[in-house]
């Protein structure tokens, strides 16, 4: 019983996303010589920074939780934070600079994360701030990236190679990907989620995840054969060395999911109908988070027939 009421409550807290940032808590796992990563308690946004000799490199930062990334920073290395890096513009991702602010640091992102941060993000961003009910935001700004990129670019920091490259529309409006190859890491950003339901994009009324991009980045990704031990997610749990597995499987999951949607399409299932209707195929029933599905019903069945969206 008290079993069932913690899962109530918890399901409870999920629905309402401005009040679960009060309780998420990121936890710190080591997943190689220097690289940290944070996974998100309640299945939001993960991030990872990377500890050189000549500071600290961060990628992925919310508002919500970006300040708890910067205690552990704090505790494992007195060396500045020099580099923050954003695989995409949705606030879960993009918003968290203002953290970072006594360290100064770079902030880099693709020219379309800058432009969205000036337009749905910056609304987005405000309307939380001024609504009492969403935690993380009040009396907080939204810092926006200094150099923004267009195509793929190169950092060497640290004794370190960051491959950043703009993967183009999937997820967001636009995510990038960093390949480190003396980690034999890749940090994926929302291309990849584990374990979990992805998210559908959405931020003040604009939806911007594409199906068909988002299995075009997976398929990019795995044509280049790198050599990677580990994807980093953007969602959901590290598989430590499980490799392009975690792609794979990725890929599937979007490849089978409007399969079975664009069977319903061709039955002449209504959208009320497919989000009636719908069964989660068993390889994927163990995903958290199935209440973020019914978007995705809306985008599948739209992208297919090409309605909006
Ligand atoms: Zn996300």
């Amino acid at each position: 019983m008290k079993r069932f009421i913690t899962g109530c409550f918890l399901f409870f807290l999920i629905l309402l996303p401005g009040v679960v940032s009060a309780q998420v808590k990121m936890t710190m796992t080591k997943i190689a010589d220097g690289v940290y990563f944070m996974q998100n308690s309640a299945g939001s946004s993960n991030s990872t920074f990377v500890v050189t000799d000549d500071g600290v490199l961060v990628f992925d930062i919310d508002i919500r939780t970006a300040d708890q990334t910067l205690a552990a920073i704090r505790k494992l290395t007195d060396k500045k934070v020099k580099y923050l890096i954003s695989s995409h513009a949705a606030g879960d991702h993009a918003t968290g600079a203002w953290h970072f602010r006594e360290d100064k640091p770079v902030y880099i992102a693709t020219k379309n994360v800058v432009q969205d941060l000036f337009m749905q993000e910056a609304k987005e961003f405000e309307e939380r701030a001024n609504d009492p009910k969403v935690v993380g935001y009040k009396g907080r700004e939204l810092v926006r990236p200094d150099l923004g990129f267009e195509g793929n670019m190169t950092l060497h920091f640290g004794g370190l190679t960051f491959q950043i490259t703009a993967e183009g529309r999937g997820h967001s409006t636009g995510d990038l990907t960093v390949f480190m190859p003396q980690k034999r890491l890749m940090f994926m950003g929302d291309p990849l989620d584990t374990e979990i339901h992805p998210g559908q994009g959405e931020s003040a009324g604009v939806w911007f995840s594409n199906v068909k991009g988002w299995i075009q980045i997976l398929d990019n990704v795995m044509a280049r054969n790198l050599p990677v031990e580990t994807y980093v997610p953007g969602h959901g749990p590290v598989h430590l060395g499980r490799g392009v597995k975690d792609l794979e499987e990725q890929k599937r999951y979007f490849v089978v999911m409007r399969d079975e949607v664009a069977k319903m399409v061709a039955a002449g299932k209504t959208l009320e109908q497919v989000e009636k209707e719908f069964k989660i195929p068993q390889e994927f029933a163990h995903y958290t988070r199935p209440e973020r599905l019914k978007a995705f019903y809306k985008l599948f069945y739209n992208q297919l027939i090409e309605r909006g969206y």
